[in-house]
């Protein structure tokens, strides 16, 4: 009898000391292909690949920094009672949600620059905008991760996501995961009383018109 424990544990002993073999190898081997890809980042870096890769994300982020955001001091609730309409402050500060088709933004096909209505941060551009059908403007991206927060919406039976301005809170709307599968796959749900559209300015309209 405790001949056979004493064979158990043997062999208990040995498949723990094949594991943690088995680990140690695993370990290395991450270990060797971080290294490779150091390296291969290195060499792409020095062959100018990566260099270009770089600039290009520098580009696009410099690109979302040229917009001027005005600058942000918080307000108390009274101010923005009397700063914003009774829908924008029940959609931005309550969490409300406007009523589909019945809103400014659903069907505006304008290009130019959708803001915060609270603080004016930049959040959406037209480029973006996209018909869903649902009657409420739709974006599959935001100018830059950044600009948005999100939380767990647990108000209906299924959790949301629920998208707000990362700078002053304002609840925005939801993000769902039925947005264009050729872009980003998202689809941010927005309501037009959370925005303040500006217009692209039309020296910047007929520049575009030119190249097409
Ligand atoms: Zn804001």
């Amino acid at each position: 009898m405790n001949h056979s424990i004493h064979h158990v544990d043997a062999k208990r002993g040995f498949v723990f000391l094949l594991v943690a073999i088995l680990v140690a190898i695993g370990l290395r081997q991450a270990d060797s292909q971080d290294a490779v890809t150091a390296e291969s980042v290195a060499e792409a870096a020095d062959a100018g690949g990566a260099n270009a890769d770089a600039s290009a994300a520098i580009e696009s982020d410099s690109e979302a920094d040229e917009i001027d955001d005005p600058p942000y001091t918080p307000k108390t609730v009274s101010q923005l009672q009397k700063a914003l309409s009774p829908i924008q402050f029940k959609v931005t500060q309550n969490e409300e949600t406007e009523p589909a088709f019945r809103n400014k933004y659903w069907d505006n096909k304008k290009e130019g620059l959708y803001r915060c209505i609270v603080c004016g941060q930049s959040l959406f551009t037209s480029e973006t905008k996209f018909k869903s059908g649902t009657g409420w403007p739709s974006f599959y991206d935001p100018i830059s991760k950044d600009r948005i927060g999100m939380k767990l919406d647990f108000r209906l039976i299924y959790p949301r996501q629920e998208v707000h301005c990362s700078r002053c809170e304002a609840h925005l709307g939801h993000v769902f995961n039925d947005g264009p599968q050729d872009k980003t796959g998202k689809r941010y749900c927005l309501n037009s009383a959370a925005l303040r559209f500006e217009e692209a300015s039309e020296k910047s309209t007929s520049a575009k018109d030119k190249k097409r």
